[in-house]
């Protein structure tokens, strides 16, 4: 919002919040004749209200209006969600001092003994103000998106301060400074990195892989991005990629063959510290270091970070090649009916043949699909593979089993994918009923609707819908009920003890007794002794998978267990 438009004056606005009415007046006339605005405030409810309501440019605040001290005080007004900028000053006595370190963790930026005198406040308050300014306009729609070579450049202090701010909304943070060469560097926009990291954010398999995040441009070739709310690390090894990648992008009026070079250097609290300026230095080398790389890389201050992503990004390299080399291969490892043992099903496993590194299991390829967009590819060649399976054994005269595919989170989220399910099955000719789709407790939890509609639309076509991992995930009972679920897998984690861990068996018991109370199918998996089996059996679980039966196996082997129809 423009403040001058909004009441015809351009004068800074300041919120004074004191208890004491005579220094409220006798500060707030001197400001005022200063040529600031003032609004004076009471406590700390009305500081909170003035604070949303008038968005003022700086915050002086007594430290006595919280009685709970300054930091819980920086906590309640950065809690106001318009004043995550606004620089607040705190006015304290010599009893406060010892919690200064708390209350700057929470976001105060500045503190001044609260006898001061009037002349050396107004004094303070301008040079905040200013300083804070050239922050100011960086952030959100206050950014100006026009001439890259116009836009204010932030100094090492305000960068610190910057670092300061996000770290007082959480302790991981990372810094990623970013350097790039020549023509390009003119071009390395914000709002262009700024609509990146929100791709990134949205496309994350993670539930809210970013907090804050402050994009600041510190010359016409070097942006720093500072963001909170790195959950692992490895998300800080694709931010990174990602950002690179942005900023490598053709650009608008760049020619397409201009060579391009972008260094990034990471550091990461508290990791490699938790002092904003050590970060900041870190992250400074780590982008130098990067810079002497032909055509610039990524790298972080932390050594193992930079082996792993080094590991990782080759191993992308090859995931990305695999399906089309067919390194990719599908086993199927059997459902058999209690009872009588028979096979009642398949599962469809995947398994990548690494030419070098020979099989790699999927716990450790599938994440990495799914953080890089691969899972789609693989998802749809699992999919039909499966199918292509199902459709052969019935051919070749085995009695038809349902055949279970696992989906990805990832994969769940795609909107389109009622679709996809429906086009292959009815493009290789499978009925759907044969199809069975393997889901975790966790993907019903988000979105709720979106997920009712398209498990009942998956339903509607006839697929066979499981929980897989059962019992690990949010395990909340109630959408048992709404979701239109046909079995439940019990995880093996609760399987393996279940003969000799009293708690074991007692979730065991509860899943397979409630499960059955709502009609639901009931399968173990992780089965690997007959005396497992027998206390599955008393227990009146409906199928089991494992060992025991099988381990997943090529389809010519799984061919060998199925009965002829
Ligand atoms: P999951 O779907 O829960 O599959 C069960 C895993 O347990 C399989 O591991 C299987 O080989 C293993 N297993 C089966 N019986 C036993 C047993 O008796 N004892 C023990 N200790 N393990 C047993 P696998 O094949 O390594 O797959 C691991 C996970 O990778 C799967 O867990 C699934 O979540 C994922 N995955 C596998 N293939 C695909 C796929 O095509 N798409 C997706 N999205 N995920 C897949
Ligand atoms: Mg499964
Ligand atoms: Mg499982």
């Amino acid at each position: 919002m423009d403040k001058a438009a909004h009441d015809g004056s351009d004068r800074p606005l300041l919120l004074i919040a004191d208890a004491d009415s005579h220094k409220r007046g006798t500060l707030g006339d001197a400001l005022r004749s200063a040529g600031f605005r003032v609004e004076p405030v009471a406590d700390l409810a009305a500081c909170m209200n003035a604070l949303k309501r008038t968005r003022p440019d700086l915050v002086l605040v007594d430290a006595s209006l919280c009685e709970h001290g300054g930091a819980e005080l920086g906590r309640r007004l950065r809690s106001v969600s318009e004043a995550d900028t606004t620089p607040i000053i705190m006015l304290m006595g010599h009893e406060d001092i010892s919690a200064i370190a708390e209350a700057r963790a929470e976001g105060i930026s500045d503190f001044m003994d609260r006898t001061t005198h009037p002349m050396l406040v107004e004094h303070r308050v301008r040079s905040t103000i200013e300083s804070s300014a050239s922050l100011l306009s960086l952030d959100g729609d206050e950014r100006d998106p026009g001439c890259a070579s116009q836009r204010p450049f932030a100094g090492r202090r305000e960068l610190e301060r910057v670092i300061a701010q996000v770290m007082s909304f959480d302790e991981r943070v990372a810094v990623l400074c970013i350097a790039a060469s020549g023509k390009l560097g003119a071009a390395l926009e914000p709002d262009a990195l700024q609509r990146a990291l929100d791709r990134f954010s949205e496309e994350s398999p993670q539930e809210s892989p970013l907090g804050m995040v402050r994009v600041v441009p510190t010359s016409s070739e070097d942006v720093t991005i500072v963001v909170s709310g790195i959950g692992r690390l490895q998300d800080v090894g694709r931010l990174a990629a990602c950002v690179r990648d942005s900023a490598s992008d053709p650009h608008e009026g760049l020619p397409d063959d201009e060579p391009r070079s972008v260094a990034v250097g990471v550091s990461t609290a508290p990791d490699d510290g938790s002092v904003p300026a050590e970060l900041l230095n870190h992250a400074r080398e780590a982008v130098s270091a990067a810079a002497r790389h032909e055509g610039g890389c990524v790298r972080f201050h932390d050594e193992a970070l930079n082996r792993w992503s080094v590991a990782r990004l080759s191993l992308e390299q090859d995931l990305r090649s695999a399906i089309a080399n067919d390194e990719l291969v599908v086993h199927y490892q059997p459902k058999v009916d209690i009872e009588s043992l028979r096979v009642v099903g398949m599962e469809a496993l995947v398994r990548w043949e690494h030419t070098q590194l020979g099989m790699i299991s999927p716990n450790q390829f599938i994440p990495l699909a799914e953080e890089t967009g691969l899972i789609h590819p693989i998802g749809q060649w699992v999919l039909e593979t499966a199918c292509n399976q199902t459709k052969r054994w019935q051919e070749q005269g085995f009695a038809p089993v349902r055949m279970g595919v696992n989906l990805s989170p990832v994969q769940f989220r795609q909107p389109d994918l009622l679709e996809v399910v429906r086009r292959t099955l009815s493009e290789i000719g499978v009925d759907p009923r044969w199809l069975e789709l393997e889901l975790t407790e966790g993907m019903l939890m988000h979105e709720v609707q979106a997920t009712l509609d398209c498990l009942r639309g998956l339903k509607q076509l006839g697929v066979h819908l499981s929980i897989d991992d059962f019992g690990t995930g949010y395990s909340s009972l109630s959408y048992l009920k709404r979701f239109p679920i046909d079995t439940l897998k019990i995880d093996q984690s609760f399987v393996r003890d279940v003969t000799g861990n009293a708690d074991d068996a007692a979730i065991v018991t509860s899943i397979i007794l409630m499960g059955r109370g709502l009609k639901l199918n009931i399968i173990a998996e992780g089965v690997e002794t007959e005396s497992q089996l027998e206390l599955l059996r008393v227990l009146r679980c409906n199928e089991i998978q494992g060992y025991l039966i099988s381990p997943p196996v090529p389809a010519e082997q799984a061919a060998s267990l199925l009965t002829r129809s």
